[in-house]
């Protein structure tokens, strides 16, 4: 299971797909993509392998600068098509992949499906979506401060990468438990579950420690703060060694 994203200059899409491939040691059953035309989300899924993914994607416009990937270990429903990641969340407006568990996710979901939700997967990863939905829409807040009031009630261990259509130069990631890295380079950034998806394009990363999140915007310092008390954290950039 792993993570890959990109914002800046270049295709996400030949960074996203090659950066899945490197990760593939770690194990997975299923593995997709979302890209971001700024408008839009283009989403493709699949069980099997990335390259499945790939001939899945063979028609998908690849200019977007934006997106993010997933290969999936299942834990929550079995593996195939619909239980793949991303997963947008009801008003689709929010698109997420996810490493690790969500351990309280029935008792989200059952709140959720009283709320008029509906699910089309089984995974713990689709209530988490719906669940920044939920707050973004119950308290009209930005992605960040959705995703980290979503967090805070989460118990389970997760990486998480998450994207906003209303806010389309933004990638927000967030961990406890699992491994998310982010690669710094000139006006374009990268996220990973390790560095091996941006060591070619940048050497300098920070990795996000347990517990906290970061907002990554397009021109702006990547924003590193805790999820449970929003306190900002400095960054603290490393050299990669090759
Ligand atoms: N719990 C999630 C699922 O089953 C994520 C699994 C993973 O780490 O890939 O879909």
């Amino acid at each position: 299971c792993g993570i890959v994203g990109y914002i800046g200059h270049r295709e996400a899409y030949p960074i996203i797909i090659n950066g899945l491939k490197r990760l593939e040691y770690r194990g997975y059953d299923s593995a997709g993509l979302v890209l971001s035309t700024g408008t839009d989300f283009e989403l493709v899924k699949t069980k099997g392998k990335v390259s499945d993914l790939e001939d899945k994607s063979a028609n998908l416009d690849k200019t977007p600068h934006l997106g993010i990937g997933h290969t999936r270990w299942a834990t929550h429903g079995v593996p195939n098509d619909v239980n793949s990641h991303p997963h947008m969340s009801n008003n689709g407006r929010l698109v997420l992949v996810h490493n690790g568990i969500i351990e309280n996710y029935e008792a989200i979901k059952q709140l959720l499906i009283e709320k008029g939700y509906v699910f089309h997967s089984d995974t713990d990863t689709e209530v988490l979506v719906n669940f920044i939905q939920l707050f973004q829409e119950e308290q009209n807040l930005n992605l960040t401060d959705a995703v980290r009031l979503a967090l805070n009630e989460v118990v389970g261990a997760y990486a998480i990468a998450v994207l906003d259509k209303e806010q389309s130069n933004t990638i927000v990631v967030g961990r406890l438990g699992s491994p998310l890295a982010i690669g710094i380079g000139e006006n374009e950034f990268f996220v990973a579950s390790d560095a091996s998806p941006f060591i070619e394009f940048t050497k300098d990363a920070v990795y996000l420690e347990d517990g906290d999140m970061a907002t990554i915007t397009l021109d702006k310092e990547v924003d590193v703060r805790t999820i449970k008390n929003n306190e900002t954290v400095s960054l603290d950039i490393q050299e990669l060694q090759l």
